[in-house]
């Protein structure tokens, strides 16, 4: 098979297996267990935090394990509204195309009465800094937009809004879940008050996450807890920490940030050639985003609509000749809905749902983009024969 579905999920980096095999073989005992077994257990616990403090510039203490970024962009929106209803402020704006683990929550505070404003999104799936300057009020208490867009690889100027938002005194969040292995985060100096990552998007294992928020004196941010028991995450997110998951997202982070300088190229050389590939083909087919601007767009997602190629129908060719490609997310799987991304970029219902999402990762090699070129030509193809 031939999978390039990496912004669904990413398979498991070796550097993360090899730290969670000696912790899942040995250091299974529960670090709040006062034995000598436990402790040795916390020592990783402590050990996997530093690391991914570290190389998040952050402070061990702005740091929160979760069950990944849904359940963290569901905790940073939820503790954010209460801070800023406290402060009077009810008005709240996020974008039309961030991902269902925001859109839902936003959906469900207006329904509780918030009010709610939603940023578009031009057609290469960029939300305006300016929009944002507009629809801010008075009684703009929270903005959230997301870092890198998951159906489109569109990059966000997240710093420049959280700048802005600072300037007002309003709180920032984004959901950095798309960005984690290809913009490398220091926290320290990063102008937001929380930001999500995820860590099977970057060669961690699945279900596990963090939220990073601050805790420095003068802007600590009062995080309301999530769940309430044990004393776990500084009792605010209570729970037997999933100590595998969380080395091997602290191994998989370190990795991918090591690799970094050369990947960045290595992504942008592979999908060049691939396009040209289809180019060759003679295929009539949109790119969706900003294509080569390197600060706009990642060069590892490539949404690509091929007219008069319905989305499904390629996807099960495709899937039939070995290529794991996606309609828009994975997320939204299984509902035959376009997509949201896409209709909010302007795109109609026929090519928001005739796109297909193909996104490279760590172990994609020039091999498997010039055979995942030739068999979408082949399918593209055939489907059009037929219609
Ligand atoms: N945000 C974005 C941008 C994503 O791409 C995803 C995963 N599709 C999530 C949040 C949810 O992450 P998780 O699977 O860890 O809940």
């Amino acid at each position: 098979m031939i999978y390039l579905d990496h912004a669904a999920t990413s398979p498991l980096a070796p550097e993360a297996w090899a730290a969670m095999e000696p912790v899942l073989r040995t250091h299974f005992a529960n670090p709040s267990s006062m034995h000598q077994a436990g402790r040795l257990a916390r020592n990783e616990l402590t050990r996997a935090r530093e690391s991914l403090a570290g190389n998040l510039g952050a402070s061990t203490r702005d740091l929160y394990f979760t069950s990944g970024a849904t359940e963290a962009n569901n905790w940073a929106i939820r503790a954010a509204v209460t801070i800023a209803a406290g402060r009077g402020k009810r008005h709240l704006l996020t974008s039309r195309i961030e991902h269902p683990s925001v859109l839902a929550v936003f959906e469900s505070l207006a329904e509780e009465g918030f009010d709610v404003g939603y940023l578009e999104a031009d057609a290469s799936g960029h939300v305006a800094v300016d929009d944002l300057r507009l629809a801010m009020r008075d009684d703009t208490g929270f903005v959230s937009c997301h870092y890198v867009n998951n159906e489109t690889g569109s990059i966000q100027d997240v710093e420049t809004m959280g700048r802005l938002c600072k300037e007002r005194d309003i709180l920032f969040h984004t959901d950095a879940v798309q960005a984690s292995a290809h913009k490398p985060i220091n926290w320290r100096s990063f102008p937001a008050d929380f930001l999500v990552i995820s860590a099977h998007k970057f060669g961690g294992p699945k279900g596990v996450g963090a939220l990073l928020t601050r805790s420095e004196r003068g802007s600590a941010i009062e995080l309301a807890p999530l769940l309430l028991g044990g004393r776990q995450e500084r009792g605010r997110r209570a729970g037997t920490e999933n100590l595998p998951g969380i080395a091997g997202m602290a191994a998989a982070l370190e990795a991918v940030y090591a690799r970094h300088d050369t990947e960045g190229k290595r992504y942008t050389e592979l999908s060049d050639r691939f396009l040209a590939n289809l180019d060759r083909e003679g295929l009539n087919y949109r790119r969706h985003g900003s294509g080569g601007l390197a600060e706009r767009q990642l060069p590892s997602i490539l949404n690509l609509y091929f007219p008069g190629c319905e989305g499904q129908t390629l996807l099960l060719l495709l899937d039939r000749k070995g290529l794991a490609v996606s309609l828009g997310s994975a997320c939204e799987a299984g509902s035959s809905e376009a997509s949201h991304v896409l209709l909010a970029m302007g795109y109609g219902e026929e090519e928001a749902s005739s796109s297909i999402r193909v996104s490279l990762g760590q172990s994609t090699t020039a091999e498997e983009m010039d055979d995942a070129a030739a068999i979408i030509a082949e399918a593209v193809k055939k489907i059009l024969v037929r219609s």
